[in-house]
């Protein structure tokens, strides 16, 4: 699964560029969770991070290489939430190392989907998120309350990375946790949309979309991503002609 490679080493680069801290996973260190989404009302919200009117960008690839992939770990490029003493922008981005892709067929597809749907099983306590598929973005309201008892990124990485590892297909995980008024948030979101695009891509492919690029409006995504062609020739070829 080769996919997001370019994106995966944009993003290395956007992030390399700021200052971070770093911490190896910790299951221990989790913060607390409920087993639902908690409602943090606006009276009790100490802020909220990526809120309307500031950055913000939220997406999750993958790869099976190995020097891309790399481990268990929390990066925070920014302010931790203690620091914090108003409304913020925010990116969270997840990069994901997985096996048994080799062979790409639907049941790889099928992983990815699954994977990301572990990003909306994390309810930490104070910590309401809203994503908006969207718009590529994900908003934070923080309860005064959990940054009373101590909240903080390296826990909340910690949370993310135990449920994407719940999946027995993902070797490590990375969560990147962007505060800095630095980031080029807008060119974090123009890489969440290509993301997408490709993942929406593989869904068109599996649902038996024809092989004949000439006439697919698709064709953009697939010229510049390399692998996709071969992907959908590589399924097409089982079912019916293409043509390119
Ligand atoms: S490989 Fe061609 S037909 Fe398949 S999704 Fe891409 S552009 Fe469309």
């Amino acid at each position: 699964m080769e996919l997001y490679n370019s994106l995966i080493k944009e993003t290395r680069e956007l992030v390399d560029r700021l200052p971070a801290k770093v911490w190896d996973y910790d299951p221990a260190a989790v913060w607390p969770c409920n087993s639902s989404s908690e409602l943090v009302l606006q009276k009790d919200a100490a802020f909220e991070l990526g809120a309307s009117g500031k950055g913000s960008a939220n997406f999750v690839l993958f790869t099976s290489n190995e020097a891309l992939g790399g481990r268990d770990q929390v990066v925070l490029c920014g302010r931790d939430l203690r620091e914090i003493k108003g409304d913020c922008d925010f990116a969270r981005l997840v990069l994901l190392r997985i096996g048994v892709l080799e062979d790409e067929d639907e049941a790889v597809y099928r992983t990815l989907r699954d994977i990301e749907f572990a990003k909306y099983h994390v309810y930490p306590q104070g910590y309401m998120v809203r994503i908006s598929p969207e718009s590529y973005r994900e908003q934070v309201r923080v309860s005064r309350e959990a940054v009373r008892r101590g909240i903080n990124f390296r826990a909340l990485g910690m949370n993310y990375i135990r449920a994407y590892k719940q999946d027995p297909n993902v070797i490590s995980a990375t969560v990147i946790f962007l505060t800095d008024p630095a980031a080029d948030y807008a060119a974090l979101r123009a890489m969440a949309k290509k993301s997408a695009d490709v993942t929406g891509t593989l869904t068109h492919i599996f649902e038996g979309l024809p092989t004949d690029c000439s006439v697919c409006a698709l064709k953009d995504i697939c010229d510049e991503v390399e692998g996709m062609k071969e992907l959908h020739f590589g399924v097409g070829a089982k079912g019916a002609d293409h043509r390119h």
